[in-house]
């Protein structure tokens, strides 16, 4: 099985997954009968080092963020394996690992996915929506460490005050109410509830998707300086492609249910394989009004992930699609090092000259 990312030596993934999969049943009639399934995500390999972000971009109806709530088991995967590194967990979590020291998420229990809870934890995209109107803002924030029983009374209210200056506020601002605050400031609060377990691992679902543009920065440098300072992983889940090459170290396009492409960020900007990632790239807005504008426009829609297009699922879009491609699924291979695509296309890590003409600043297309 190919691997959508390659550890490099000296680190091991903290998060592996493999071959992930999550079919959504359609149900029809009085009997509710299953007429057949949405794949959503439908065979997806990541690994994550330690201490990295891997951005994850595609249109809507992608999966990414589908794969997201998977690994995190807040919704059950139809299929995979989603192994987290036991090193540093509770004793209890380290009984379950394999003898390559992995936990597989999927099979846990309600007890030990509930302790490796505090390891993963998730940002949700809307700050208006994931904070709960009639809680304090304290109660929020404090509301994990209560479930997981970890601090009580004057500590938890210690930790809480601690946890908002972290996030850049006023410790003052534990007795207020949600609707107080400005979006940048919810999602500081949103930020802050998803750190007070301490996790090793977060989820960043298209959190500043949903800000005004002014405030994205704050928040995207707000979660930089939290990584370094706390030695967090991110799996950073955006539609932007500015945005994610920003903040990841490496990053992975997703099509319909199935990575595409995975490079180190400044490879993927200035050097994308994958026909997908180059017209990705070719629509994000340069500042620079003397540059080249040569945006590739996709034709159509992205197809319905019930009955997606046989070999390569691009196909339907893609202007160089030939007659393997409807016959052939084009396996997601290492074709330099560290950099990992799924087309036909490529042979010796190169593409042909027809292909990098597309490519923004070429001078083609
Ligand atoms: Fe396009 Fe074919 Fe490559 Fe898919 S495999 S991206 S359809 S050229």
């Amino acid at each position: 099985m190919s691997t959508a990312s390659a550890p490099s030596p000296e680190s091991r993934p903290l998060l592996r997954v493999r071959d992930l999969k999550k079919y959504f049943p359609i149900k029809k009639g009085v009997l509710s009968r299953v007429v057949g399934h949405v794949k959503a995500v439908d065979g997806v390999d990541i690994d994550i080092l330690p201490g990295e972000t891997l951005g994850l971009v595609g249109e809507s109806g992608s999966g990414k963020t589908t794969v997201g709530r998977c690994i995190l088991r807040l919704i059950e995967p139809t299929e995979g394996e989603v192994h987290f590194d036991s090193r540093g967990l509770d004793a209890e979590l380290q009984g379950e690992a394999d003898s390559d020291g992995y936990v597989d998420v999927r099979p846990l229990g309600r007890k030990p996915l509930r302790s490796l809870r505090r390891d993963m934890q998730i940002i949700f995209q809307d700050p208006f929506a994931s904070l709960n109107p009639r809680m304090t803002v304290g109660a929020i924030i404090g509301e994990p460490l209560t479930i997981h029983g970890l601090a009580s009374g004057k500590e938890k209210e210690e930790r809480v005050a601690h946890l908002l200056q972290t996030v850049g506020l006023d410790p003052r601002y534990a007795e207020r109410y949600p609707h107080e605050f400005s979006g940048g400031q919810r999602q500081r609060i949103g930020v802050a509830r998803a750190l007070a377990l301490e996790p090793k691992f977060i989820v960043a679902d298209e959190p500043v998707s949903a800000l005004d543009v002014s405030v994205q920065a704050q928040v995207v440098n707000l979660l930089q300086d939290l990584q370094e300072r706390l030695g967090l992983t991110y799996l950073f889940i955006a539609h932007d492609l500015a945005v994610v090459e920003h903040i990841s170290d490496r990053v992975a396009v997703m099509y319909l249910g199935r990575v595409v492409e995975v490079a180190p960020a400044k490879t993927l900007a200035h050097e994308p394989l994958h026909p997908y990632s180059i017209a990705l790239l070719s629509a994000v807005p340069i500042a620079d009004p003397t540059a080249p504008k040569d945006r590739i426009i996709l034709k159509g829609d992205i197809p319905t992930p019930i009955n997606p297009p046989s070999g390569c699922r691009f196909r339907t879009r893609c202007p160089h699609a030939h007659d393997r491609c409807a016959a052939e699924v084009p396996p997601l291979e290492e074709v330099r090092p560290g950099h990992w695509a799924a087309c036909h296309l490529i042979e010796n890590g190169q593409l042909p000259d027809e292909v990098l003409a597309t490519r923004r600043g070429s001078g083609g297309a």
